[in-house]
């Protein structure tokens, strides 16, 4: 029975074992793939319902691995989240984002430029800093930059508020993200100083054909036109959730239908053939 016991006790435990080994190699690897600066910045636009002109753009990061290729943040932000590498992997994405939208302001194509900081990067003592010296060095108004944070995860410490307050007294933008999937959506509209909504894929995906759904996307623009935020859909993949999207009254939408994540050049060409004479 004891020997049982214990070739039980290493089953249960060896995937674990296991699961904790590869985190700390992948933790590694990261550590050294920020020194490399192996870590690119693709940007997707958000288009206006009203005139389709583009209103922002969003910084999405990737890693250029270099033996398995270009590497999603769903491959490896956990791992960078949980062992501090989230910090400087931030700061390089931030400031790539904010020398490139510079780049495309220098070429007449001024945008929003909207990045994405985890809750450690806003609970970060340094990141206001960091976010003030971007600004600075490329001459951005505070205005033009929207920090996104994720809605689920906005409210879990006091570090977490007053990063989002050391922004808000910057002048830079705020977005929740995820917009409906947290259990705290509408005291997150009430507590912190934001600017945008985003609202989840999720409720765009079914608004063709889900009442419920369509419904959700109703009340979010009428609420967030009464609180006076801006209003964004993301994931929007057709033309038909174009339309219930457009219907419902939301004020933007991003999504492979407009442009998947593309490299800063392409983006670039891309906002110069819409706005362009
Ligand atoms: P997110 O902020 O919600 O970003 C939207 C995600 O949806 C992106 O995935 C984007 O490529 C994808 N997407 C865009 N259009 C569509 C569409 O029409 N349909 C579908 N199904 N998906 C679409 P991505 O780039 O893999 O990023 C995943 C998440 O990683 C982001 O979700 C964000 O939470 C996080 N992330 C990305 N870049 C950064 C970063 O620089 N810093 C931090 N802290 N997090 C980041
Ligand atoms: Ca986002
Ligand atoms: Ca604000
Ligand atoms: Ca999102």
């Amino acid at each position: 029975a004891a020997k049982a016991a214990g070739k039980n006790r290493v089953q249960t435990f060896s995937p674990t074992l296991l699961d904790v080994d590869a985190a700390a190699a992948l933790a590694v690897e990261l550590r050294a793939a920020v020194e490399k600066e192996q870590f690119v910045v693709l940007y997707q636009p958000m288009v206006s319902t009203r005139d389709g002109r583009c209103t922002a753009v969003e910084a999405l990061v990737r890693w250029a691995h270099p033996t398995r290729g270009l590497l999603a943040p769903a491959d490896f932000l956990d791992v960078a989240e949980h062992t501090g590498v989230v910090i400087p992997i931030g700061e390089q994405v931030l400031r790539r984002a904010c020398a490139d939208a510079a780049a495309w302001r220098d070429r007449g194509e001024t945008v929003a430029l909207h990045v994405n900081a985890s809750p450690s990067q806003l609970a970060h003592p340094r990141f206001g800093a960091v976010v003030r010296e971007c600004l600075e060095t490329h001459l951005l108004a505070p205005g033009q930059l929207i920090i996104e944070i994720t809605e689920s995860t906005v409210l879990d410490s006091p570090a977490v508020q007053a990063g989002v307050e050391v922004l808000a007294g910057l002048g830079v933008g705020l977005a929740v993200d995820d917009f409906g999937t947290g259990y705290s959506a509408l005291t997150t509209l009430r507590t912190l100083p934001v600017d945008v909504v985003k609202i989840d894929k999720s409720f765009v995906a079914g608004a063709a054909t889900e009442v419920a759904d369509q419904a959700v996307l109703e009340a979010i623009a009428q609420m967030a036109a009464r609180l006076g935020l801006q209003t964004v859909a993301e994931g929007v993949e057709d033309a038909e959730q174009q339309r219930f999207v457009e219907q419902a009254g939301i004020d933007a939408v991003q999504g492979y239908l407009v442009l998947h994540p593309v490299p800063a050049g392409e983006l670039r060409t891309w906002l110069a053939g819409r706005t362009g004479p």
